[in-house]
């Protein structure tokens, strides 16, 4: 008895995280807005980025026309162009490295993601690595995504450095990401 009660409880507790857990990916999911991290870390600056794919292409699903064909190739290499997206701060004399771009509707990065169902939303995420002399002296990175794309209106920041850690929201048109002092 006791022990079918607590397997009941157990059970719609279960149940009960669902929602929550469906709610908060919806809620990630924001079109207009980027999701950024800047990590500053020995002689690197890494960042990494959460987008809906709306923001960069206007639809969130494979290209069905050549029209749409020619956005995706044009948002891509745009994206993998990242040292024109991410103007580092001077003072670090950082280098673009590797460029990992993962947006399985896409079939760019692992393809294991389950098709999403007609109409659903469908995220890019990338990492952009820069190689630097001195990161430590890195202080601010000029953002060009609202530049470069029509759709981005607000970038959410999180950023750690040797400064410290810091958050930072940048809205159309400001561009400049700064911290430290
Ligand atoms: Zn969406």
């Amino acid at each position: 008895m006791n022990r079918g009660l607590s397997r009941l409880l157990l059970l719609s507790a279960a149940l009960c995280t669902l929602p929550f857990a469906a709610q908060a990916q919806q809620k990630a999911h924001v079109h207009g807005q980027v999701k950024l991290d800047v990590a500053v870390e020995g002689p690197t600056v890494v960042i990494m980025m959460e987008a809906p794919l709306d923001n960069f292409l206007g639809f969130e699903r494979a290209p069905r026309s050549d029209a749409e064909k020619k956005t995706v190739d044009e948002a891509v290499a745009r994206l993998r162009a990242a040292d024109t997206l991410f103007a580092i701060d001077p003072a670090g004399n950082c280098k673009l490295g590797p460029v990992d771009l993962r947006a399985p509707v896409l079939g760019l990065g692992k393809a294991d993601a389950a098709a999403p169902a007609a109409g659903a939303h469908a995220d890019i995420d990338a990492t952009f690595a820069f190689n630097c002399a001195t990161a430590s002296a890195v202080k601010f990175i000029d953002v060009a995504l609202f530049t470069a794309f029509k759709g981005p209106r607000q970038i959410e920041v999180q950023i750690v450095s040797p400064q410290g850690q810091f958050k930072r929201t940048l809205k159309r048109p400001n561009a400049r990401l700064a911290w430290g002092k």
